[in-house]
């Protein structure tokens, strides 16, 4: 089955019931309406000359226009590029030229970003293959601009009933592409994942299963759209389960994700560690009944246990899981259900999904490590990408001759089959031969009444391999001096896990989703020590 297929299928199930609710548009969408208007925008796509097997892309919060995007697209196969709204210009230009956008969807402006400028200032010389640029306008209103198109123009040109929409779907195939992803860019520059109807339907399904959803559900979606937490563990997960998508605002507020979770009833919240941290710390938290939430999902990055003990106590989200995953892989290789018992729950990222194999590896031998013992994970199964976007050599590197995914992440798996990520490899330190988690350092330095958050990184060294070095933000008001940390540690942890170089810093260099890159901090480290 393709997504278009499925969708179809769910929408004559639900029918008036409410599919999507943009609370910052004061938009409301039952399944019947989002099926039309998706029709709509599928026929309007191909009158503007598309075809299938086109790029298309999406450079936008969360709104309406970006489901419709994501379900027209979807089932006339055409492939939809999901741009991230941080992106500046020299990271458009290289996303849409790298995958040949022709067309794109774009907000006219956010906050202090002027969109439609960025794309004026490249300009068609710099962007060759784009052919048409649409705007998200709000119903009408606003400035015509010239040689742009308006969203809602665009909408109305297109028939619910055109026949090409079924014509094109039943040509349409499960293992076709449907969608280019960027990652993150933690480890150096973004790749782009392509990403089949099969690998992005069979896993927002299963992590839709993971949570128990039902068309009772109300899921509020904070997190980004453009990255697959947003796409697939958000919409993807309702979609499949008759469930209503829920967004509260066009980028992040914690506000309202407050207000919105109580005004809409949501049973369901997503978010990445930091986002849960902004709600529960927020001034006014207290105010708001969130007794109707039940579950929802953190991940992305590593979640502090302390952080899941909050959620859980404080939020009443008691079935909360922690998934792991990556873009490569649709994203979710594991996750604990609503069953998993709460103390596996928040320290875990639970058990391999069904119909998914998970390994740990040793990265040198490639083979299966003891339970407990830390390796790389390797996962296979419907989820594993198509490939990076014309780029075979890279493709080759990362999923080998049998199938398996090589994800560059190290974890540990015990004897039940719980799987605890510890790091990554690019990561990991080597220091006269012990192998140092930075993670470990960073958990237990961040202990120091003082230090509000560290990095931990290894830098070469000519004696040992490499030596550890400690990137340091002190809390506001706060000094402290490296020998002061350094005997903190002393005592407590072993000898070769003392950084010998503690930097004081303000901030550390992060990905536009907020992910913080080791690399750059390598990089400064050795132009400071030359
Ligand atoms: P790039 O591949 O461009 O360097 P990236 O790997 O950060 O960037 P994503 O695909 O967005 O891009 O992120 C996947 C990575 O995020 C995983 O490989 C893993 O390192 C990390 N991650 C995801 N979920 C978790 C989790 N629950 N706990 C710890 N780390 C996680
Ligand atoms: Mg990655």
């Amino acid at each position: 089955q393709t997504i278009g297929d499925f969708f179809d299928d769910m929408a004559r199930r639900q029918g008036a019931r409410d599919a999507l609710v943009s609370a910052h548009e004061g938009r409301r969408l039952s399944y019947l309406e989002l099926q039309r208007e998706s029709n709509r925008l599928a026929s309007a796509l191909l009158t503007l000359g598309l075809a299938p097997g086109d790029r298309v892309g999406i450079w936008s919060h969360n709104n309406v226009a970006w489901v419709l995007m994501q379900i027209a697209t979807a089932k006339v196969g055409i492939i939809l590029v999901n741009i991230n709204p941080a992106y500046r210009t020299a990271e458009l230009e290289y996303a849409l030229n790298k995958v040949g956008c022709k067309a794109l969807v774009t907000m006219p402006q956010f906050k202090t970003s002027d969109y439609l400028g960025m794309l004026r200032e490249l300009g068609p010389q710099r962007l060759p293959l784009l052919q048409h640029i649409a705007w998200i306008d709000k119903e009408g209103a606003g400035d015509e601009v010239a040689g742009v198109q308006r969203f809602s123009a665009l909408l109305a040109g297109g028939d619910p009933e055109d026949p090409r929409i079924a014509q094109i779907g039943r040509t349409l195939k499960a293992t076709d592409p449907v969608n280019i992803q960027f990652t993150s860019g933690t480890t150096g520059f973004p790749k782009g994942a392509t990403l089949t109807h099969r690998n992005i339907l069979n896993n927002g399904f299963f992590i839709g299963e993971c949570m128990k959803l039902t068309p009772e559900d109300r899921l509020c979606i904070p997190v980004p759209l453009y990255h697959c937490f947003g796409m697939v563990l958000g919409n993807l997960a309702c979609l499949t389960h008759g469930a209503t998508i829920v967004y509260p605002n066009d980028g992040f507020d914690p506000l309202t994700v407050l207000q919105t979770v109580q005004a809409e009833r949501c049973t369901g919240l997503h978010g990445v560690p930091t986002m849960f941290i902004a709600e529960l710390d927020h001034p006014r938290f207290k105010e708001f009944d969130l007794s109707t939430l039940r579950t929802g999902i953190m991940a992305g990055s590593p979640c502090p246990i302390e952080v899941m003990k909050r959620v859980v106590d404080q939020m009443h989200l008691s079935e909360i899981t922690i998934a792991y995953g990556m873009t490569e892989t649709s994203p979710v290789s594991c996750q604990s259900s609503t069953d998993t018992p709460l103390d596996k729950r928040v320290a875990t990222v639970g058990k391999v999904q069904p119909y998914l194999e998970v390994k740990i590896v040793d990265p040198e031998t490639g083979a299966i490590v003891a339970p407990g013992t830390s390796g790389e994970l390797c996962t296979r199964g419907y989820s594993v990408m198509h490939g990076y976007w014309e780029d075979a050599e890279k493709t080759r590197e990362a999923i080998d001759a049998e199938g398996w995914m090589h994800t560059g992440d190290l974890a540990t798996m015990d004897a039940e089959g719980y799987v605890n990520i510890v790091g990554r490899i690019k990561d990991l330190v080597i220091r006269g031969g012990e192998n140092i988690y930075p993670r470990e350092i960073e958990e237990f330095l961040y202990r120091h009444p003082k230090i509000q958050d560290v990095q931990v990184v290894g830098l070469p060294d000519r004696k040992y391999g490499e030596e550890l070095c400690a990137w340091v933000i002190v809390k506001p008001g706060q000094a402290a001096t490296a020998d002061e940390i350094r005997d903190f540690c002393k005592g407590q942890i072993a000898h070769y896990k003392v950084p010998k170089y503690i930097e004081f810093v303000k901030e550390f260099p992060m990905t536009v989703t907020g992910k913080i890159q080791k690399f750059k901090i390598r990089e400064a480290m050795k132009q400071q020590l030359g």
